[in-house]
């Protein structure tokens, strides 16, 4: 049991440095990602006003010829002017060209509108374009110094994984399984002793019984409070220790 309390332990170390490595492999890209996103985002306003400019220009190319149709029609009234012979007539036509200064001036707004727009959206795609060719370089540059990185840490991995393979063999499945979730989730360490009787990962004091069934070492005993696996401190083993 000594030998496999010993991989256990050799297991627990290669499994921090697997963790640390699978955390830094999260952590790496997370800027470069964060300005990919950001300049994604910006290369969607400016398509979005890019459309938008179109399609007001569109609408600016039609408020014009409504406008010379408009001013067309009012030359064509006013030049009948001359020819009227009556009163009934001549309201007729200024009634008309009445009607066409109305549109003529909402035409007018209309496109004045839609020039302010225009420049307001010019003004948005500017400032947009030059932080895109900004975010485009840094993306650049970052790109292949982040995959060089993560590429080192697959190794790294890689190489972790295959130690664990090699330490792990004897031991069985399930063990293993349940070891790697409780260095997961305690604090790296999955394996503690029994010392005066305390469990010496979280401090709970056992029971006699327990404690003689740990001391047997007939098999793998998890800790009642914390669930880490448990051995049996020897105070001669410390003694021995310090002799060497
Ligand atoms: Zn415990």
């Amino acid at each position: 049991m000594e030998e496999v309390f010993d991989k256990l332990k050799e297991l627990q170390d290669v499994l921090l440095k697997e963790f640390d490595v699978e955390t830094e492999l999260e952590e790496i890209p997370k800027e470069l990602n964060a300005i990919k996103w950001k300049f994604q985002r910006i290369e969607r306003t400016i398509k979005e006003n890019e459309n938008k400019k179109e399609h007001l220009n569109n609408r600016v190319r039609e408020l014009k010829k409504e406008k010379e149709e408009y001013k067309q029609n009012k030359e064509k009234y006013e030049s009948q002017i001359p020819l009227i012979k009556t009163q009934r007539e001549y309201e007729a036509i200024t009634n008309e060209i009445a009607q066409v200064d109305e549109r003529l001036e909402i035409v007018g707004e209309e496109g004045q509108n839609a020039a302010r727009e225009i420049e307001d959206i010019n003004r948005i795609i500017e400032e947009n374009t030059g932080l895109h060719a900004e975010l485009e370089e840094s993306i650049g540059s970052q790109d292949k110094e982040v995959q060089k990185q993560l590429n080192e840490r697959q190794k790294e991995l890689k190489k972790f994984l295959k130690e664990k393979e090699k330490i792990s063999t004897g031991l069985d499945e399930e063990t293993i399984y349940k070891f790697e979730k409780i260095v997961r989730k305690k604090e790296g360490i999955g394996i503690v002793s029994i010392k005066n009787d305390v469990c010496m990962g979280c401090n709970i004091i056992l029971p006699p019984q327990f404690i003689n069934d740990v001391r047997r070492e007939e098999t793998i005993i998890f800790c009642p409070n914390c669930s880490r696996i448990l051995y049996y401190f020897e105070e001669h083993q410390e003694d021995e220790e310090l002799l060497v």
